[in-house]
């Protein structure tokens, strides 16, 4: 980590639904949910979406992948992630499940036959399978976790580290209640990732789908007095083009959409 950086976060995946690619995905990138946090020597990955199969696979310490929800995108790199093939390599993986047997199934349901030839204990690295909890506590750095608002349920996850804050709210819906819980829960934080899958013209037509706009996400940044916004999940029907002339409209530099492959520091 460099200079005074306490918590650094890669892009490897900033796509909803599926990933994509061609001439209108270069800037934002085509690749599902995946983001790195690295912090007091820990590496947290925030979803294993398909940007995961083009992660780091060496670590100081066994890393964690935390995922928000089993939806597929938010699922897909598991399978082609390098580390779980190589023998002792050790990484902890934490399912929104009661306990570790229903993490373990809640998973194998991809990731067996028939759309998958393998389970992922039969990669051949040392893969654990946990449920999340409330809180956890990997070194120095502190989990949280809080319902969210999303079909079949979505985890907002919450990462602190001395007093840097980090809160990913991807697959949200906004609604009074859900964004009451969601503001409290960010409170002050440094960066809030916020999914804004849909603009306000095409949320119409799409309520109930369990997802955000950008304009929800700002007024979200106002109310709980995060220093930044970084929009994800993004559609995968939106070009660059259209996703730049967004990002625009924010109007101000400390609210942006994710692209793939950044580096924000903290
Ligand atoms: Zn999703
Ligand atoms: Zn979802």
């Amino acid at each position: 980590m460099t200079g005074t950086s306490r918590m650094r976060v890669t892009v490897f995946g900033t796509r909803g639904s599926i990933p994509v690619s061609g001439g209108d995905f270069v800037i934002f990138g085509g690749n599902t949910s995946c983001y790195l946090v690295e912090a007091g020597g820990e590496s947290i990955f925030l979803d294993a979406g398909s940007g995961l199969a083009n992660a780091p696979t060496s670590f100081g310490h066994a890393p964690v992948i935390l995922l928000s929800h089993l939806h597929m995108d938010h699922l897909l790199g598991l399978g082609m992630y390098a580390r779980l093939s190589q023998p002792g390599a050790a990484t902890q993986l934490y399912v929104p499940a009661h306990d570790a047997r229903e993490a373990k199934r809640a998973v194998d349901r991809l990731y067996s036959h028939p759309l998958w030839p393998l389970e992922l204990s039969d990669y051949g690295g040392d893969l654990a399978i946990c449920a999340m909890s409330a809180t956890m506590r990997f070194g120095e750095v502190q989990v949280q976790t809080e319902q969210g608002n999303h079909p079949g349920g979505c985890r907002l996850i919450k990462i602190r580290h001395g007093h840097t804050t980090l809160v990913y709210a991807t697959d949200f819906e906004h609604d009074e209640e859900a964004c009451a819980r969601l503001a409290a829960f960010a409170h002050d934080a440094d960066l809030l990732l916020y999914d804004g899958q849909y603009d306000e013209d095409a949320y119409d037509a799409h309520r109930g789908f369990g997802h955000s706009t950008p304009a929800m996400g700002a007024a979200l940044k106002k109310r709980c007095g995060a220093k930044r916004l970084l929009v994800v999940h993004h559609d995968p029907r939106s070009t660059d083009q259209e996703l730049l002339a967004r990002e625009q409209a924010l109007g101000d530099a400390s609210m942006r959409f994710a692209r793939e492959g950044e580096v924000i520091e903290l």
